[in-house]
């Protein structure tokens, strides 16, 4: 290894690489990493935190509307688009500098730059050549939009945050993650907003009660949802972009956002000249320690495929630091990993799917709820709540929690902790709630919506 000029050369500063290179730099590796756009990442920086902080900013509208029942009268104040992209610019600077900082702190040496792996031990960034024991691939991915007629004037998830003007008409296409979160971003924002799915119901992979609540809510705040429709093609039109749609109709609209699904980032990374072998939808394929059938070679997080998520790549750098510099035996369990939508109001999720544990378990014992949170029964806010428990009818444990409400995401944390730990519903129902809150719902949930 001493032969090397590093034990470990990382490729991508993302949520993945960042935290693999710390704890191996911890563990008293000399480690590289090469960043050649941004530091942190997708997460950081077109991702989670610039999403999250839009949201926010997307639920001050329904909020002053909210506010007049409650005795304030705070009118409708307009809504500045540059004051929102430039404050989240500044935001996004600071952790840029963060995560700098992290990785001087742990003498891992940053190189600004594209880089390409050579041979097993080798890689390049620009004219210069780098050795290491090992390589570790977390190029993440990127977004993806099919071609067809005009496709060259949609824009990705990566354009949307930087817009120069604000879209007062935008047609978002996709029925995933950030196309629901894009919904409801923009209309909250004020924005007229035509969300377009290619399919039946969206949000394909979600327990069904919770796609048809959705549905229904996302309708009900404004957003134009369209489902068996597609885009046939984009052309520029006097007032903006015209867009054609596969059921003869047509819109007109200032943006188009895709939100079709994102690919594993290989361009230009030289797998070409290694032996490191690709699953049939383009991302690399590894083995439980993360190694390529290269074998000094190791990829991780997006560009593996699997779950998409920040804590799924932080715990998967972790794990390969701790296996591949610690001597310490840590594997991934990814069992019930919880996640949310950041649509309005959010979706949390943890478990089996109703379809899922049926095949799974045979007999479940369903528990459902949908009600009016307490805060709109003032505000006069038409929104519901809905709630839903699977549990497998031998075991008694719950085996799927899924929430549509105010801060579902916040609350299913916790469920997870609980689900982890093989909770049962006598568990949940010994357990005292928090009044009044939505989440003592979960535990009060007595009698049966169904059983097998
Ligand atoms: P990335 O974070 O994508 O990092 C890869 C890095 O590698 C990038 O910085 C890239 O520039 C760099 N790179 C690529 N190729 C090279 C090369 N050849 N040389 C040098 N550098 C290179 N997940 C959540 O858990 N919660 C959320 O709320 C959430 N919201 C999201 C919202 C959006 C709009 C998007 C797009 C994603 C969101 N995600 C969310 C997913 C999350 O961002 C990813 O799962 C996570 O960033 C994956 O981390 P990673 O380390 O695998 O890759
Ligand atoms: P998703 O895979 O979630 O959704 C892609 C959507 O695009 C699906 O509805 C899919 O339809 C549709 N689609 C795919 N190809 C086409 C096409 N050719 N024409 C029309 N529609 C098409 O991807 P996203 O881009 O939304 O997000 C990428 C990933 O990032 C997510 O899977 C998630 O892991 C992560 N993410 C996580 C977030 C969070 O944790 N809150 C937020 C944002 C992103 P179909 O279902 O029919 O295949």
């Amino acid at each position: 290894m001493q032969n090397h000029d590093y034990d470990l050369f990382v490729i991508g500063a993302g949520s993945g690489g960042v935290r693999a290179a710390r704890m191996a730099a911890g563990f008293g590796a000399r480690v590289a990493v090469a960043e050649d756009r941004y530091m942190g990442g997708t997460c950081v920086n077109v991702g989670c935190v610039p999403k999250k902080l839009y949201v926010y900013a997307s639920e001050f509208g329904k909020a002053f509307k909210d506010a007049r029942n409650f005795g304030w009268n705070s009118g409708n104040p307009p809504f500045d688009w540059a004051t929102l992209r430039d404050n989240k610019k500044t935001e996004i600077s600071r952790l840029n500098a963060i995560y700098d900082k992290l990785l001087a702190g742990v003498q891992a040496d940053v190189i600004n730059g594209r880089a390409r792996i050579v041979d097993a031990h080798t890689v390049a960034v620009g004219e210069q050549r780098y050795t290491a024991g090992k390589i570790l691939i977390a190029t993440g991915g990127w977004p993806h939009i099919p071609e067809f007629p005009g496709s060259e004037h949609a824009i990705s998830s990566n354009e949307v945050f930087d817009l120069e003007r604000f879209p007062q008409r935008l047609a978002i296409v996709g029925g995933g993650y950030i196309a629901v979160e894009f919904a409801g971003i923009f209309n909250g924002l004020g924005a007229q907003v035509t969300q377009l799915y290619r399919g039946p119901l969206f949000l394909r992979g979600f327990d069904a009660d919770i796609r048809a609540h959705a549905a229904q809510e996302i309708r009900k705040t404004g957003v134009d949802l369209r489902f068996e429709v597609n885009v046939e093609s984009i052309a520029t039109a006097s007032g903006g972009l015209q867009v054609e749609l596969t059921d003869g109709t047509a819109i007109e609209v200032d943006t188009v956002l895709y939100a079709t699904g994102r690919k594993a980032n290989l361009q230009g990374l030289g797998l070409e000249s290694v032996n490191v072998k690709l699953r049939e939808d383009g991302t690399i394929d590894v083995d439980d320690d993360y190694r390529t059938s290269e074998p000094s070679i190791f990829a991780l997080g997006d560009v593996t495929g699997g779950m998409e998520l920040t804590p799924v790549a932080l715990a998967e750098g972790m794990s390969f630091a701790r296996r591949q510099f610690g001597g310490l035996e840590n594997t991934v369990d990814y069992d019930f990993i919880p996640t949310a939508v950041f649509c309005q109001p959010n979706i949390g999720t943890v478990g089996f799917t109703e379809e899922e544990a049926r095949a799974r378990f045979g007999r479940i014992r369903l528990f459902k709820s949908t009600f009016k949170p307490m805060k709109h029964t003032i505000s006069g806010r038409d929104e519901k709540t809905f709630m839903k428990l699977i549990v497998d009818q031998a075991s008694d444990r719950v085996v799927g929690v899924h929430m549509m409400g105010p801060d579902a995401g916040e609350i299913m944390q916790g469920i997870a902790i609980a689900m982890r730990a093989g909770a049962t519903k006598a568990a949940f129902d010994s357990t005292i709630g928090i009044h009044p809150t939505a989440a003592e719902e979960f535990v009060t949930m007595r009698e049966p919506w169904s059983e097998d």
